[in-house]
């Protein structure tokens, strides 16, 4: 039997990266996949054809994830085409890296609309059909350095504590409808978002991670299958860093 067989799953920021390995490995498990792109409409549009060849139902749509309004519309239509919800990843996100000193309001404003206000817009859409259901499992994508903290990033920071603060607070208000909230905070990940980065720095990087390598995208997702099936089901509000040991 498939982890997730028969479940439906709403992923946000499939297109690529980290997202994407979690649509896939959805779909290999025997889930239904609903996910999201905003801007790589080509490889959101090339994800379907990849889902279903797993013989699941799999539907992209073109959401911003970072605006309400759109992320109820979202809900709706997946409600239509799939009938509801079981297992909600949030994991659209985006960097806009800066020293305070030099980062403007624009950069603090987007980061914390894209990777902050978007978990709350779909979980809040979400919410209903969950409590309806008396289940649901809401995983939100955060970071280690949510936790720790990182020079440079203090908008992104910020928006990643703030996902934690606001998964155990979810996992509180509503863990008696047996709905289930978890962060998993991924550590350095190869990804489009991280090939950006000079290769002296990641270097420096990997050298200090216990397990001595960048993760991969499937790892972070075998975490987002633990977390979606039923072998966690006593498992709430919690943190699961996928980082090879580097925040320790
Ligand atoms: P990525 O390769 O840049 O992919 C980001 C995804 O988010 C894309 O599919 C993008 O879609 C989508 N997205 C961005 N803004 C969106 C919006 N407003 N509405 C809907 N979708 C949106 O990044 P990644 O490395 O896979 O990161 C995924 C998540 O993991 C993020 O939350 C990130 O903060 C977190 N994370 C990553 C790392 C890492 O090392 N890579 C470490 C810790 C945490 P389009 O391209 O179609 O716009």
């Amino acid at each position: 039997m498939k982890l997730l067989q028969g479940k439906i799953a709403l992923v946000t920021g499939a297109s690529k990266g980290i997202g994407r390995a979690i649509a896939l490995q959805y779909a290999a498990q025997g889930a239904n996949v609903a996910f999201t792109y905003l801007s790589s409409i080509e490889k959101g549009l090339a994800l379907v054809a990849e889902l279903e060849a797993f013989g699941v139902k799999a539907i992209g749509y073109r959401s911003d994830a970072s605006d309400y309004k759109a992320a109820e519309q979202l809900v709706e239509n997946v409600l239509a085409d799939f009938g509801t919800i079981d297992i909600l990843v949030n994991n659209a996100g985006i960097t806009k890296d800066g020293l305070l000193m030099r980062m403007s309001e624009e950069q603090w404003d987007t980061v914390i609309q894209v990777n902050l206000k978007s978990v709350f817009n779909l979980t809040k859409a979400a919410l209903k059909t969950f409590m309806k259901n008396k289940a649901g499992s809401i995983i939100n994508i955060t970071s280690v350095v949510g936790i720790s903290g990182n020079a440079g990033q203090a908008n992104y920071s910020a928006s990643k504590a703030g996902v934690i603060g606001f998964t155990k607070s979810v996992a509180l208000e509503i863990g008696s409808r047996n709905i289930r909230s978890n962060a998993i905070a991924p550590g350095f990940i190869e990804t489009e978002m991280t090939a950006e980065l000079n290769p002296e720095v990641v270097k420096g990087w990997t050298d200090n991670i216990p397990l001595k390598r960048a993760g991969k995208a499937d790892d972070v997702a075998n975490a987002a299958v633990f977390l979606g099936s039923d072998l966690s089901t006593y498992i709430s509000g919690q943190v699961l860093q996928v980082d090879g040991g580097m925040l320790t």
